[in-house]
Order: C-alpha cells, then sequence, then structure tokens
C-alpha cells in the first residue's frame, strides 16, 4: 500500500451517521487543554471520538516527546491495544477545550461484532496505525544487553515471538551504552535491562515478568469454557478464529506465544493467497488480532502439563498448578525441534545455537559466517534468508544430494546463490568457544577427514518431535508419539462412545488433535490451518450429541 493510502486508512474522518451510531455506545465527556485522555503503559483504556477541540498522539519511546497524529472533529482514537488488550504504546493529550465520546474497551469488540462496516473502519485504521508507528522512528521497548548475552537473546526472542515493538542497543557495539545507562541510574551489571523513553522498567527479567509487562499473561474467567484451545501454532491459531466466531467460549493456551514454528518463519512462501510471500509472525499478528476480535482469549507463556478427565469435563493443569476447564479440548501442540547431539552445544544454546532465522537471532551473527544443519525446505529456507544478512552460509547435510530433501525451487535458489557452500556428507563434531560460539568441527562422514570452521552461529533444522509427553494414557499415541485420530481408535480401550470417533477426534470422546502432532499430519501451514478449522465443526458435532 502508497504511504498516502496506508496514512488515509489509518486517519479516517467519520460520517455524521458513524458518529451517531458510536455514541450511542459512548458518554460524553469534557476536558481541558492539556488533560491526559490516556497514557503510554494504560491498559484496556477508552475508545473516542472527537466531537469539538482535538487530541494530539504522542509518543516518547526514545526520551523525547514527538507527535505521532492530531485528532480533530470525529476523528477517532485506539490503535490495536484496544482489541489485544495489551498496554498503549502511545499517549492521548487533549488540545484547547475539547468534548468527546468515549467508549469502554470491552465495547468496541462488541461493536466489531454488531458493526461489521463500521468494525472493518476501525480495525483497519487500529492495523495501518501500528503499521506506521512502527515503519516510523519509534523505538518502543529498548533493550540495552551485550550480543553475547544468553539472558540478551532471551528477551529479545520472547518480544519478538510476542511481536512487541522494540529496539535493541548492543553493548559491544555502541560506544555511548555507559553513558545512557548512567542517564537511568544503571551499570553494565545491570544489563540486560529494558526501559521505556526515560524510565528503566526491568533488569535482567524473568520470562514471567516480561510476559507481565508487555500484558500477554492474564488471568483467565473462571468457567467451563467450550473450547480448550493447547497450542496456539497455525492449527490451535484457526481453531480459535473458527471457534469464536461460531460463538464458542475459546481459549488458546500456549507455552511460549502464539504463532508456533510458522511464527519463527522468517518468510512463508507456498501459503495461499500471499503472492509475494508473509513472514510468519506478520501472519501470527493477523490470525491473533483476528481471533481476538471474535473474543477468543488467549493465556502465555503458559506450559500445559496434565489433562485429566472428570465425567464429560476436562480439566487442562499449567506449570504452576493453576487449571481451566472445558467441555472440548483441541491438542495443537505441533512438533518441537530436534537438537544435535555434540559436545558443546548445551553449553552455547542461545550464544550462537538456534533453531530459528528470523531477524532477532540474524542480529546476533552479522557480519560473520554461519551454518545451517538440514536438508529440508526450513533449512533451505534458512539459508536463503541468512545469506541476505551473513557473508558466508555453509549448509551442512548427511545426504549426498540437497535434492533429495529439498524442494527444487529452493535447491535452484541456493545453487544460484554467490555466498552459500553445501557441504553434503558431512556432520558438526564438536562447537568451539568461549561464552560464544565462535567455530565448529566438521566431519566428513565418507573420508573422516575434520576441518574447523570458524563461526558464529548454527542453525538446526533437523526435524521434530512431537509435543505430547505432557498427555494421559487416555489420548492415544503411534511410537513415535505422533496422537492417533478418527477410525484408528475406535478399537482404543479408552474410547467410550458407540458411534465412530470423529475424523479428527482422539481415542478420548471431545479430545481433538490438528496439526502438526497429529499421525500422518502434512507438516504444512495450510494443512495445520485446514485442521485446526475442520476441528471446530467436529466440537459442534460432538457438543450437540452431549
Ligand atoms: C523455520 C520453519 C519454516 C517453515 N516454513 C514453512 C513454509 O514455508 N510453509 C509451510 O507450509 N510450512 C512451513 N513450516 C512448517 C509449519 O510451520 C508447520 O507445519 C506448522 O507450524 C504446524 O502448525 P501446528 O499448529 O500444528 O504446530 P506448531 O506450529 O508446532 O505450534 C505448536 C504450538 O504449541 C505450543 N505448545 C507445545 N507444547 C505445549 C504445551 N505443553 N503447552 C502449551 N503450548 C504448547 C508451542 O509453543 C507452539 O506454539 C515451517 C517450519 C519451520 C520450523
Amino acid at each position: 500500500m502508497a504511504k498516502s493510502d496506508q496514512h488515509s486508512v489509518a486517519f479516517p474522518i467519520l460520517d455524521d451517521t458513524q458518529v451517531a451510531t458510536l455514541a450511542t455506545f459512548g458518554t460524553r465527556r469534557s476536558l481541558r487543554d492539556g488533560e491526559f485522555l490516556f497514557r503510554a503503559g494504560d491498559r484496556d483504556y477508552n475508545f473516542f471520538v472527537v466531537e469539538r477541540g482535538a487530541v494530539e498522539i504522542v509518543e516518547h519511546s526514545s526520551g523525547e516527546t514527538r507527535r505521532v497524529a492530531f485528532h480533530e472533529r470525529h476523528a477517532f482514537g485506539g490503535d490495536v491495544s484496544l482489541v489485544t488488550g495489551r498496554p498503549a504504546l502511545v499517549s492521548g493529550v487533549v488540545r484547547g477545550d475539547t468534548e468527546v465520546f468515549e467508549i469502554a474497551a470491552g465495547d468496541i469488540k462488541r461493536i466489531m461484532g454488531d458493526r461489521p462496516a463500521l468494525g472493518d473502519v476501525l480495525l483497519r485504521a487500529f492495523i495501518a496505525r501500528r503499521e506506521l508507528l512502527v515503519a516510523s522512528d519509534f523505538q518502543g521497548l529498548r533493550v540495552i544487553g551485550s550480543g553475547s548475552s544468553r539472558d540478551t537473546f532471551r528477551i529479545r526472542e520472547f518480544l519478538a515471538r510476542n511481536q512487541v515493538p522494540f529496539t535493541w542497543i548492543d553493548m559491544d557495539r555502541e560506544s555511548q551504552v555507559r553513558e545512557l545507562l548512567r542517564g537511568f541510574g544503571l551499570s553494565e551489571e545491570d544489563t540486560p535491562v529494558v526501559v521505556f523513553g526515560s524510565k528503566p522498567l526491568l533488569r535482567n527479567p524473568s520470562t514471567r515478568a516480561m510476559a507481565e509487562l508487555i500484558g500477554v499473561r492474564r488471568p483467565l474467567v473462571q468457567k467451563t469454557y467450550d473450547l480448550v484451545i493447547v497450542g496456539g501454532g497455525p492449527a490451535g491459531l484457526a481453531a480459535a478464529v473458527y471457534g469464536s466466531s461460531e460463538g464458542l467460549a475459546t481459549v488458546v493456551i500456549d507455552a511460549v506465544a502464539p504463532g508456533g514454528q510458522a511464527g519463527t518463519s522468517s518468510k512463508i512462501e507456498n501459503y495461499l493467497g500471499f503472492p509475494t510471500g508473509i513472514s510468519g509472525s506478520e501472519l501470527t499478528n493477523r490470525a491473533i488480532l483476528q481471533a481476538q476480535k471474535f473474543g477468543t482469549q488467549f493465556s502465555s507463556p503458559s506450559r500445559v502439563t496434565r489433562l485429566t478427565f472428570v465425567n464429560d469435563v476436562n480439566q487442562i493443569w499449567f506449570d504452576d498448578e493453576g487449571l481451566v476447564v472445558s467441555r472440548c479440548v483441541l491438542i495443537a501442540t505441533g512438533a518441537d525441534y530436534r537438537k544435535l547431539d555434540v559436545p558443546g552445544r548445551e553449553r552455547l544454546e542461545g550464544s550462537g545455537v538456534y533453531y530459528a532465522a528470523t531477524v532477532t537471532e540474524a542480529q546476533m551473527c552479522r557480519g560473520s559466517d554461519v551454518i545451517v544443519v538440514g536438508g529440508g525446505n526450513s533449512a533451505g529456507q534458512a539459508a536463503m534468508f541468512l545469506s541476505e544478512q551473513t557473508p558466508k552460509v555453509y549448509v551442512l547435510i548427511r545426504a549426498s544430494d540437497l535434492r533429495m530433501s529439498m524442494s527444487s525451487y529452493l535447491v535452484d535458489r541456493i545453487e544460484k546463490s554467490d555466498n552459500i557452500e553445501v557441504l553434503t556428507q558431512s556432520k558438526i563434531s564438536k562447537m568451539l568457544g568461549d561464552g560464544r560460539l565462535e567455530a565448529c568441527e566438521i566431519t566428513n562422514c565418507q573420508t573422516g577427514e575434520v576441518r574447523t570452521v570458524p563461526a558464529s552461529a548454527v542453525f538446526t533444522f533437523i526435524g521434530a518431535i512431537p509435543c505430547t509427553d505432557w498427555l494421559p494414557k487416555e489420548i492415544e499415541k503411534d511410537s513415535k508419539g505422533f496422537i492417533k485420530t478418527g477410525r484408528v481408535v475406535s478399537d482404543s480401550p479408552y474410547w467410550t462412545a458407540k458411534r465412530e470417533p470423529f475424523l479428527l477426534e482422539t481415542s478420548r470422546c471431545g479430545v481433538f488433535a490438528a496439526g502438526d502432532v497429529r499421525v500422518g499430519s502434512i507438516k504444512r501451514v495450510a494443512s495445520a490451518v485446514g485442521e485446526g478449522a475442520m476441528a471446530v465443526l467436529f466440537v459442534h458435532e460432538y457438543l450437540a450429541s452431549l
């Protein structure tokens, strides 16, 4: 979209009919020059429409105050945080004697459902505003830390996976860091630190503290949900959109952050409807917003550790021993990356050993050579992405030919690339480095020859194992741990109904599985999305049969 078009989508002026509709949901409020309507950091602040006077939107993430927008008669405030329930990133200050209609954040979602045409104008504006803000000089949260610190990586990865705009200030490269830290009353020993504007927020925060800061860890309502979805990858997100849009009380729980494996992909090129590809984080962002618009609740990071049953009710237990109950469960926990079993790997996790190739990881190794291990499409995508960010990429495979496991379009691109070298019949035998990865010993499996290759990062894409070790015996799995569904479970001793199991139903009635976690799944974004959508149909049929 051209910038001027994006601006008009972001800041439309409502017509009299639209204002009259919104006014029925709102309360009129008079304010004086300089009063704040809301401040950066506020949660569940009110949506507003300007009736008279003006509201200036400002941001101060760098410490300086900067105007972002100026709303006059019949312009409205707010951005995606009104839908996600996360804290505001900007502040709204009244300019001159002003009158507004205010509407509670919760009612905005209701308006989106009840008045779709008006709801679309608001939601499009909210999305475009966030995009314009992120593309501007907005710094968001600032993370000050060293590139060789595992905690710095952990914090940056968490923020990126949760789509929080942030800026990383690399202590090893920025000369002014000590002065900057002093300005916050901090020293190098305090790092990594998270600051916003001129305020220090957290010193080397735990993941839970980060989750609370960005507003993703919110208590769930204590009621019986229709559908609890464990896992917020493409399968879980699709089920959330269909479930909540069709009136099911739906909650998504994810151990890390919604998005799953797809969320770590720098570019998905084969998902229908995106001819120029879409990044995993953008796809995730849009899906979360879509699900939240329909009323899905999210809870992350929350790892589910147990599933128990009391009659027809399912109890889903968290790692902190909290629980949520539901009439149906969808298991969409996907698969987790396999790790290399070589000396040095464990010590260098997060300090050069990575399992995703996104901007977050690439920033850690700019300027030095990297190694990608694996011969599948995810390895191919990673190699292509990293070849644009680093001087040289080695792709390491055990097989003798990349074409045996990778789509030909990716192999062709790799072959044409000047800075990717494929090392066939090879494996990493040792990782070397003091605090950070510096080099790898690579063994040629045929000749036994060992060479040391300097590299700042190893990206591993060697397959995945299903995340099913938390499940009880009632949910049958195959020998590799993938969940059985459909007809095959009708013989299970745990299958109690007289009917045949639905296609995506597990050996326990009312518990379904979708996506990569399922026996025989296709391991693609599109198929996971399709299964998530299908599962909701079976949830309806199951609930109707009770
Ligand atoms: C780097 C990469 C690139 C890829 N590129 C493409 C591509 O271009 N095109 C394509 O079609 N496919 C691609 N894939 C494959 C695709 O991403 C997967 O097939 C898809 O994500 C599977 O979706 P899913 O929802 O089944 O599971 P996942 O995406 O694996 O999501 C599962 C979710 O469950 C959560 N979880 C796990 N255990 C628990 C628990 N106990 N409690 C709570 N939550 C839990 C995880 O945190 C995760 O978020 C790629 C995969 C990777 C890794």
